[in-house]
């Protein structure tokens, strides 16, 4: 609070000496400074090369009128946030409006009347203070999430990377374990090394994400070429097909007919693709449906995995795509996940310049629309 204890600056516009010196005299107390100025040019002037808290702005002056003088002021960066207060001979109530189109916060009449001059001012001057307030309030609060989001990005980086070396060595050991008959024929330590290679595989999996993760956040150069968009979505998607029939959910594939391409960095965007449509098996039920669809125009590609499965609620919407986010259901959480996934996927497809949405309803399903611009490495367009 310290920092609006200072004198605060207060300008008075107003070709009438008389005025002028009325106006400080009501105004020029512990608390305030008043400075004046006879025109508007000289106004201006004064508030560039000086703090000013508050103008008192007369409207009637020669050369430059008040609400042009006020219309300067919020035209600039620098000064559209003092705030204005017009004087305005009693009872034009036209003068008083226009003072509010033009940005006035406030108006005083003449004759003065001290004690609501006075009023008036310090109800401008406390507004200013707040919002001044709640700005550095902000900047505090943003510079405090850039400082946080690099200490998460440093742990997650160091961490993965302190796991990596001890994973391949257990991953080696576990390898050679694999191979010995003694083991093998054993059920039980067969069972062991199973449940090893699926605790070791799943941490591999989560280190490779985060790793990912953090490369994307930092930015990286895309491999792209043009792809023949129809090519590249089944072929995504194949690996899947089998997964999907494994489980009892019914699989279709849509896409045009045609050579048409796209330039994409094909092993990323699969990462995109096999993402979604892994998710949209693990979370829907057994007897569901998985549709892969994808379009397209002369500047835009369009992908959609839609699902029957579980849904995600409302309130888990605007935070699905930001890290380790997962919707926290009891049918949700059943699926192994570590909710990395679709910030890698929407990484992947802003480094495209594209967007994804979803829609979504608990019960009914999924769609996750991707939208990608076409952006023709050779420039031909084959739609
Ligand atoms: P996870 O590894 O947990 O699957 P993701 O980042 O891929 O992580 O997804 C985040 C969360 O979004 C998931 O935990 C899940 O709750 C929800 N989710 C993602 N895709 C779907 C979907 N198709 N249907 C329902 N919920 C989904």
């Amino acid at each position: 609070m310290s920092e609006y204890k200072r004198t605060e600056t207060i300008l008075i516009v107003d070709d009438n000496e008389m005025n002028r010196d009325l106006l400080v005299g009501v105004l020029d107390r512990d608390e305030y400074q008043a400075v004046t100025a006879m025109n508007g040019q000289t106004a201006l002037d004064l508030v560039q090369a000086h703090d000013v808290d508050l103008i008192l702005l007369d409207i009637n002056m020669p050369h430059m009128d008040g609400y042009e003088v006020c219309q300067r002021l919020k035209a600039d960066e620098r000064t559209m946030d003092i705030p204005v207060i017009f004087i305005s001979a009693l009872g034009e109530t036209d003068d008083i409006v226009k003072g509010f189109d033009v940005g006035g916060g406030d108006y005083i009449t003449k004759p003065f009347k001290f004690r609501e001059v006075l009023a008036r001012v310090e109800g401008q001057l406390m507004l200013y203070r707040q919002k001044r307030q709640i700005e550095a309030m902000m900047k505090r609060e943003r510079h405090q999430h850039k400082v946080l989001d690099e200490l998460r990005k440093q742990f997650i980086g160091s961490a993965t990377h302190d796991l990596k070396n001890p994973i391949f060595v257990i991953s080696g050991y576990l390898d050679m374990m694999e191979r010995q008959p003694t083991i093998t024929e054993n059920e039980r330590m067969q069972g062991y090394v199973n449940a090893m290679r699926r605790g070791v595989d799943k941490m591999n999996h989560l280190v490779r994400d985060m790793l990912d993760l953090l490369q994307l956040e930092h930015g990286v150069v895309l491999d792209k070429v043009d792809y023949v968009f129809s090519a590249f979505v089944r072929e995504s998607v194949q690996d899947m097909v089998m997964r999907a029939k494994e489980k009892g959910l019914d699989f279709s594939v849509d896409v045009p007919d045609d050579k048409a391409t796209i330039a994409i960095d094909p092993k990323r965007m699969n990462r995109v693709l096999d993402n979604l449509v892994s998710n949209a098996i693990k979370y829907t039920p057994e007897d569901g449906s998985i549709r892969v669809i994808a379009y397209l125009d002369e500047d835009t590609a369009a992908l959609e995995v839609v699902d029957t499965g579980l849904g995600i609620p409302n309130e888990s919407l605007a935070t699905l795509f930001d890290p380790f986010q997962r919707v926290e259901t009891v049918e949700h959480m059943e699926q192994e996940g570590s909710g990395l996934g679709l910030s890698i996927v929407k990484a992947i497809v802003e480094q495209h310049e594209g967007t994804i949405t979803v829609q979504s309803e608990v019960g009914q399903g999924s769609t996750f629309r991707v939208e990608l611009p076409r952006g023709l490495i050779s420039g031909i367009s084959d739609v």
